[in-house]
């Protein structure tokens, strides 16, 4: 079994740790690897392998900084058959799914390579009389980024392609559960000829993620996972004088008007709420139908779900894999059973799901649970997996107030065919992704990936110009030069 080494300094690197985490397929439970939890050393080695790579990169010229990313586009292109196949095989999705991850991933790295334009400053003449007043922009220093299992491949891409474009150094660490795709993915990185210690990479859990949150050399993190680990990371990295972008967890409703197109709000839901087996940010969890809405909606989203092929993400026609782990199973199935113990009616129910061939994956078939109260544990808790509550409410104001209830604010939806109802929505709604007659994807990558609440901590988001303002530092420079000097020449 291959254990997992990180990458310093241009190297591959066996870590110092003791400790190590299988990682396995979760459709076949075959362990694939084994991830070594690395230590405070094994942090610090790529913190100053980074450190000593900063100067000279900084001062590479922006045209040339981004050479690189034009060759790991290609390059992950190239790749992209092996790459998907990776992602399915240790975070279980399928494989289309895998596809549209990655696509979206790459989609950052063309973004980033117009560094040499968004990376402009500004300036003003004579703001007083012979004075002139200008922002530049300079990198922040030694990034680090922290991932969650979820999207392996593209997660961190939402990061170190602006990261590195504007002149920082990395240190990676993907999510213990999945590790083999950035893996992967910086083979290809060193292919596309970044200098040594540019971009570093460290397997680990917990311990590396809290030396790289002390680690005073580390001037900003990215982070992407649950609210509590994000509420964590935000605390002690603002504590330690960090700048830092924290993307937490969600909950997110779709509100359902009777006037909606219900076919197509139903292919549409289902894809939110089962994509990715449910283990999505955007996911949606919670439908609100408004006024009879129901009686159309809930039977169909029901056929939907009870249809979804549910298997190997690498066999034909799965339309649904498995969830991550067995513990994370148990969890979703127990807080199914809450809910229904709760008073929710299970309109069709996805646990104890069997798939032949595969009696040691993780799956569960889609849920849907009805009459689910809206203040119950269930309502309100992330559950990270294929089930969807409904709930109903009067009216649109009532619908919107049920959404803004929420503690979390990553996304929400509305199906209607009224212009009125969705502007309502989108004004009022306190999320930050709204979805009119779609369900929401991350954001193409020259917008910011937004978020509210408790699904977001810090002032700067992921991508877009908010990436440029987040990985730089804005120097304002004053001059007078008074033509009355002598001059040489
Ligand atoms: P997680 O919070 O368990 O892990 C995220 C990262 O934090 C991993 O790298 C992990 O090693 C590290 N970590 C875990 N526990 C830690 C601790 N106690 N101290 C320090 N570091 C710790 O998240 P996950 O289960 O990998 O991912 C799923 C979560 O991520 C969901 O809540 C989901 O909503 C969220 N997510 C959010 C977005 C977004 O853009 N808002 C996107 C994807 C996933």
């Amino acid at each position: 079994m291959t254990t997992l080494m990180n990458y310093v300094g241009g190297q591959w690197l066996r870590p110092t740790a003791s400790e190590a985490i299988d990682v396995t397929n979760p459709a076949t439970g075959e362990v694939l690897a084994s991830a070594p939890l690395s230590t405070n050393a094994d942090v610090r080695r790529a913190v100053d392998a980074a450190l000593r790579a900063l100067p000279a990169w900084r001062r590479t010229p922006p045209g040339e900084r981004i050479q690189p990313l034009f060759r790991l586009k290609t390059l992950l292109d190239t790749h992209f058959a092996d790459i998907t196949r990776l992602i399915t095989d240790e975070c279980g999705k399928t494989i289309g799914e895998s596809e549209g991850e990655l696509r979206r991933g790459i989609e950052n790295v063309e973004v980033a390579t117009g560094i040499p334009s968004l990376m402009m400053g500004s300036n003003v003449e004579d703001i007083a009389s012979g004075i002139d007043e200008l922002m530049i922009r300079q990198p922040v220093g030694v990034v680090g980024v922290i991932t969650p299992f979820n999207f392996p491949g593209m997660i961190p891409l939402w990061f170190l392609p602006y990261a590195v474009a504007c002149g920082n150094t990395v240190v990676l660490k993907p999510s213990e559960k999945t590790p083999l795709t950035m893996a992967r993915v910086v083979d290809v990185i060193q292919e596309a000829g970044f200098p040594p210690g540019v971009i570093n990479l460290v397997h680990g859990g917990r311990e590396a993620v809290d030396a790289m949150l002390d680690d005073p050399d580390i001037r900003a993190i990215s982070f992407v996972g649950s609210t509590p680990v994000a509420r964590h990371v935000y605390a002690r990295a603002a504590a330690n004088g960090k700048r830092v972008q924290c993307q937490g967890g969600a909950k997110n409703p779709v509100v359902v008007l009777p006037d909606a197109d219900m076919d197509m709000t139903t292919r549409i839901v289902a894809d939110s709420a089962f994509g990715c087996a449910g283990q999505r940010c955007l996911a949606s969890s919670v439908v609100i139908t408004v006024a009879d809405a129901a009686a159309t909606f809930t039977p169909r989203i029901a056929d939907a779900a009870a249809s979804r092929k549910v298997g190997y993400g690498l066999d034909a026609g799965t339309e649904m894999g498995p969830v991550i782990t067995a513990d994370s199973r148990t969890r979703i199935e127990g807080l199914i059973a809450k809910g229904i113990s709760d008073g929710a009616r299970a309109i069709v129910d996805g646990r104890a799901a069997n798939v032949a061939g595969f009696e040691r994956g993780h799956f569960l078939k889609p849920t849907v649970l009805g009459n689910v109260d809206p203040a119950s544990e269930l309502a309100r808790t992330e559950v990270f997996g294929p089930v969807l509550s409904v709930m109903s409410a009067e009216t649109v104001d009532h619908a919107i107030e049920m959404v803004n209830r929420s503690a979390y604010g990553n996304m929400a939806c509305l199906f209607t065919s009224s212009g009125a109802a969705a502007r309502q929505f989108r004004y009022e709604a306190r999320v930050g992704n709204i979805g009119i007659n779609v369900g929401v994807a991350a954001p193409m990558a020259y917008f910011p990936f937004s978020g509210w609440k408790e699904s977001f901590f810090g002032d700067l988001h992921a991508q877009g110009r908010d990436a440029i303002d987040f990985y730089t530092e804005k120097k304002v420079v004053v001059e007078r030069w008074p033509a009355t000097w002598s001059r040489k020449f």
